[in-house]
């Protein structure tokens, strides 16, 4: 099958969190399995642009509302991620450095969609599906159907991944101008709640809907941010299809980020010298059990409740763990992290920013990673550490419930708790506490968890069939 994924982030091109690293995988394991996969995606100047070949292989020009643009499609020459790259520029909206955060993303993203589909419909063939990623891309199965223009793309079957239905891209009406000639019979398609709202259209116009992770899907019936009724509704073609993680990239014994490898059979030696270097790069104790927390430093991962979490722990231990927190996000979280360096050196340390190396060495040093998560779509952390023998922290949601067994059931190897808050957060850190005494069952945990098989293959299959079901 020819498949093309739309996506705002791809790893290593660009990547902001989990939807990178399955739009930077999905595809190469879908080549693998035979098919064609192509992705497309803005041309942020990120280093990856700079560092590798292009061949410009289209020139087109749209409109966004009265404003006239040009674009240009380019390829990634040497096929280095083992699929076919595109990045469609057009200047003075996607030729910035980061992914999202400006004023203006409605119109980079709308404009994106616009030339998406308009270099789409000057192809002499179609492929067998059109894959959208998230609301930046949630446009197109609308815009696909009914725009005047582009009526010949109508008969391609779509199919949309919401790896986060927190952010949904919501417009004003008056945005509504920007989408090419469209019938405006069908306005309902591309309404929630009086707003333009992007996820919402996708969700109606789409073939199929997954979500990143079967309970996750559930959970969308009963909190989606506003759209829980529109879930409940289309629920016929909703499914849940859960993450894989790529094991090339993410693999302890050639991860090219650490400088002592290991595997199942060497993982506790292997760890304690990972955990030594970073312990010595920030000044902790080696010896001591280490928890850390990588990720976005927002409500949904629950990271507000976090500085006092570790507070209330570092207290109840007696200092007899270490902590180390890598994230950005909230400033307000950022500074309560950075407040407490000092009061508590040689316990707890920051890194506050976006540190790709660092994170692989915190999977493969750390004991314990931390997830509080309030919403986990899929959750991509908790899988990564559990490939490099970490055992995973987790509040009882979305795929972090899929994923992780509670140590306390027969072949458990994490921990689990139902609340986001600091209460079962210091509970089971002491939970964690215990098992960290019991040397023996923490390297059955371990290597349990590292042989546990989270590959893409198995997805690959998944959407095959679902893709084969809309033909
Ligand atoms: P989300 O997409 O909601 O942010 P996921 O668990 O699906 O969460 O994916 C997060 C990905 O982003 C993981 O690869 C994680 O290691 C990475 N990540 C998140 N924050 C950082 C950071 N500050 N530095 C390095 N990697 C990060």
């Amino acid at each position: 099958m020819e498949i093309i994924h739309i996506s705002a982030e791809c790893y290593p091109v660009a990547k902001a969190g989990g939807l990178g690293d399955v739009v930077g995988a999905l595809p190469k394991y879908q080549v693998k399995a035979g098919h064609i996969a192509k992705v497309v995606m803005p041309m942020y100047r990120t280093k990856f642009l700079y560092a590798n070949d292009w061949t410009v292989d289209f020139k087109g020009s749209s409109n966004l509302g009265n404003w006239f643009f040009e674009y240009t499609v380019i390829k990634e020459s040497s096929n280095k991620l083992g699929f076919d790259l595109f990045l469609i520029d057009i200047n003075g909206l996607l030729d910035r450095q980061k992914i999202y955060g400006y004023e203006d993303d409605a119109e980079r993203f709308t404009a994106f969609q616009i030339a998406l589909v308009n270099w789409m419909s000057s192809w002499e063939h179609q492929p067998d599906v059109v894959h959208c990623h998230d609301h930046h891309t949630g446009l197109v199965p609308f815009m696909m159907q009914y725009c005047y223009d582009y009526a010949h793309l109508k008969n391609i079957p779509t199919v949309f991944t919401i790896h986060n239905a927190q952010y949904q891209g919501w417009m004003g009406w008056d945005k509504s101008r920007y989408i090419p000639r469209w019938d405006l019979w069908k306005r309902g398609m591309l309404e929630w709640a009086d707003q333009i709202n992007p996820l919402a259209s996708a969700v109606k116009c789409a073939g199929k809907v997954t979500t990143v992770s079967w309970s996750y899907m559930d959970e969308l019936r009963v909190n989606s941010n506003g759209m829980e009724k529109l879930f409940e509704f289309e629920k016929g073609k909703c499914s849940g299809i859960l993450n894989g993680i790529d094991n090339e990239v993410w693999n302890p014994a050639t991860d090219k980020y650490l400088s002592d490898h290991f595997d199942v059979e060497t993982v506790t030696e292997g760890k304690q010298k990972n955990k030594e270097g970073l312990c010595l790069r920030f000044g902790l104790d080696p010896e001591k059990p280490l928890f850390v927390f990588i990720g976005r430093l927002v409500g949904e991962k629950a990271a507000d409740i976090l500085p006092d979490a570790i507070k209330t722990a570092i207290h109840h231990t007696q200092g007899e763990a270490g902590f180390l927190v890598l994230g950005s996000g909230d400033t307000q979280v950022e500074w309560a992290f950075q407040q407490m360096v000092e009061p508590y050196t040689g316990i707890f340390n920051t890194v506050i920013g976006y540190d790709e190396t660092l994170s692989h060495q915190m999977y493969a040093g750390a004991d314990f990673l931390l997830m509080p998560s309030r919403v986990e779509p899929c959750g991509l952390n908790q899988m990564y550490a559990m490939r490099y023998g970490t055992v995973p922290i987790v509040r009882s949601t979305g795929g972090l419930q899929d994923t992780v067994v509670d140590m306390g059931n027969p072949d458990g190897f994490g921990i689990r708790f139902n609340n986001a808050d600091i209460f079962d957060v210091d509970y089971s850190i002491g939970r964690a506490l215990s098992v960290y005494a019991d040397k023996a069952h923490m390297k059955k945990m371990r290597k349990y968890m590292m042989q546990i098989d989270h590959s893409w293959e198995s997805t690959v299959d998944q959407y095959t069939r679902l893709y084969e079901s809309l033909q």
